[in-house]
């Protein structure tokens, strides 16, 4: 991808452009913002940029053709370090996190290999080395507090991007040391643009209906585009919608979904991640609607899908809460069925429908 090709995020390129352009680049930054808007890609972009042998390297251009970029491509180029969760081979724990081993090597070989040491060595064949540490939710505080060395002191000429949701992620010795660079949605247009391109699906009105449910993020609306997920979203929602409501039936259905539709382990616990967000969707959106103020995406209150508008804002939080609350002890390795059960007695008991 060129940058030319690359949408949205306009505001962001033009300050890497500015910093590169001037010799005042930061060496270490955390790029913020939601899923599947293109924070990775960006990165990828930008380590192009600084390592394309074939254009200025006081631009924010690349060639898309010589070795360096195509190596960066593919993400094998000795000068650019790609890590991200699940490339541990160890544990199941271990898949769903950045681990100790990537940043700062085995216990046998500490600081002998992984992304701290790598990142120190002479560039290979370029003019610095490039780290991406992506999933960067998912460090701790130990691994994060291997990482801060590097941050403080970091070799000269290496650039470090960390990707992330949100700065709070991250403790604050990390917030600290990195520029922090955040991403905010993409537009509808954007995606819907996006969706053709990427083949999701051939019709354009079906691109724009899931554009417009897609909260501005590509990759929730590739999900959208698989008639099972979509086909699912909608069993949510007629759940939510029905009166007297059936909280019982409803948690069966999405462990069923959560349990047939993926693999054991962390695509069944991002699965479950994801039916817990279109809850908390329904939720805000019966909270905005209750409220009368319009969402992010600027839609009008009645126009969203607001199952729940008629419990008091109360009981609305502490929904929402509730449903935060379980979807962040996911990645702690309870099993789905008995979070479910418990967020099911609390939700009824809560919400009293
Ligand atoms: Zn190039």
């Amino acid at each position: 991808m060129k940058w030319a090709e690359f949408l949205g995020h306009q505001r962001q390129q033009k300050w890497f452009a500015n910093a590169i352009a001037h010799n005042k680049l930061a060496s270490t930054f955390l790029l913020v913002g939601p899923s599947g808007i293109g924070k990775r890609t960006f990165a990828k972009l930008i380590a192009k940029s600084l390592l394309c042998t074939e254009t200025d390297p006081k631009a924010l251009d690349f060639c898309h053709a010589c070795d360096t970029c195509l190596q960066i491509q593919c993400e094998t180029h000795p000068d650019f370090l790609y890590i991200k969760r699940g490339q541990a081979k160890n544990s199941e724990k271990e898949k769903s996190v950045i681990t100790m081993e990537q940043l700062v090597g085995s216990k046998e070989a500490r600081m002998r290999e992984g992304f701290c040491y790598e990142i120190r060595i002479r560039p290979y064949s370029s003019r610095r080395r490039i780290g991406v540490i992506d999933d960067a939710d998912t460090l701790d505080e130990e691994t994060s507090n291997s990482l801060l060395k590097t941050l403080e002191e970091p070799p000269p000429g290496a650039v470090i991007f960390l990707v992330g949701t949100s700065e709070k992620r991250q403790i604050s010795t990390i917030r600290s040391r990195c520029q922090i660079v955040r991403f905010s949605p993409l537009s509808i247009q954007n995606v819907e643009q996006l969706i053709l391109r990427n083949n999701y699906v051939q019709d354009s009105s079906l691109a724009k209906s899931i554009a417009a449910q897609s909260h501005g993020s590509i990759q929730y609306a590739k999900e959208l585009s698989d008639q099972s997920i979509m086909d699912f979203r909608n069993q949510i929602q007629a759940f939510l919608q029905q009166r007297p409501a059936d909280f019982m039936g409803f948690s069966k259905a999405i462990l069923d979904h959560v349990n047939n539709s993926t693999a054991e382990g962390q695509p069944r616990r991002d699965r479950l991640i994801w039916c817990l967000d279109e809850v908390t969707d329904a939720l805000r959106n019966s909270l905005w609607t209750q409220l009368g103020v319009s969402n992010q995406d600027h839609e009008a209150p009645n126009a969203l899908f607001a199952p729940l508008k008629n419990l008091p804002t109360k009981t609305l939080v502490s929904l929402i809460e509730l449903t935060q609350e379980t979807r962040g002890n996911i990645n702690r390795f309870i099993a789905p069925a008995a979070l479910l059960e418990a967020w099911t007695a609390n939700f009824i008991r809560t919400a009293r429908i």
